[in-house]
């Protein structure tokens, strides 16, 4: 049984999604119990159409604008899918101004994997796609699944720099770039990175790395 529940509950008066972790419990308990909420129209979705859709089809997409470091589970599911090694994968489908600056970023304003409104990829997307859900969350949750999302991109940094894939960085980075190098930064040491750089799935990740202490 899984060792996750998602509820609604509510914060300063405010209502939000939660997630409930019993360990043990991994990354991959965690994407099983929130991927129902990409396809239920119950729950109030910000730019959903009429704040109640299924977010396959959403036109007011995410994909348009988001960000994406992809973790290093979805990194290597993604090059695999193509057929193309990690070298050509990066080539073909990261941005080259943000590789310049030492950011593995996705080519972005389209995501380059949004097709028709649809994701090309989605069973190998990554956890920052999987996660993210324009509704209200509760502190804890958003907390939780951010330090989740960015493990994974820290473990995808730090293995590209390993592997010869990102050049030295060079001057040119945006304050939004530093921003995000520097949160980077913070996470590499984490054992959520180590997790994430030995691990060939999402369930060989527990989630005991991200929980805060009680
Ligand atoms: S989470 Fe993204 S895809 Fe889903 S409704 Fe919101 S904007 Fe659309
Ligand atoms: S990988 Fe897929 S889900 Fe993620 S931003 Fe791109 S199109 Fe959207």
């Amino acid at each position: 049984m899984s060792g996750i529940a998602i509820y609604h509950g509510s914060e300063a008066g405010q209502p939000g999604l939660g997630i409930q972790v019993s360990l043990p419990a991994t990354v991959q308990d965690l994407l099983d119990a929130w991927q129902p909420l990409c396809d239920d129209p119950t729950i109030f979705k910000q730019y959903a159409a009429g704040n109640h859709a299924l977010c396959k089809g959403c036109q007011l997409n995410c994909c348009h604008t988001a960000y994406v470091i992809p973790d290093l589970v979805s990194f290597r599911r993604m090059a695999q899918l193509m057929g193309l090694t990690h070298q050509e994968f990066v080539a073909r489908y990261f941005q080259p101004e943000k590789l310049a600056v030492g950011l593995m970023r996705m080519i972005p304003e389209p995501c380059i994997f949004l097709q028709d409104d649809i994701c090309s990829i989605y069973p190998v997307r990554s956890l920052i796609c999987r996660f993210y859900l324009c509704t209200p969350l509760l502190g804890s949750t958003e907390q939780l699944i951010y330090k989740i999302a960015w493990s994974g991109a820290a473990a995808t940094q730090l293995y590209a720099q390993q592997q010869g894939l990102l050049p030295a960085p060079a001057p040119g980075a945006s304050s939004f770039d530093l921003l995000f190098l520097n949160l980077l930064d913070e996470y590499r040491d984490s054992p959520g990175v180590e997790s994430f750089l030995r691990a060939r799935d999402y369930r060989d990740i527990s989630l005991h790395h991200f929980l805060e202490p009680a």
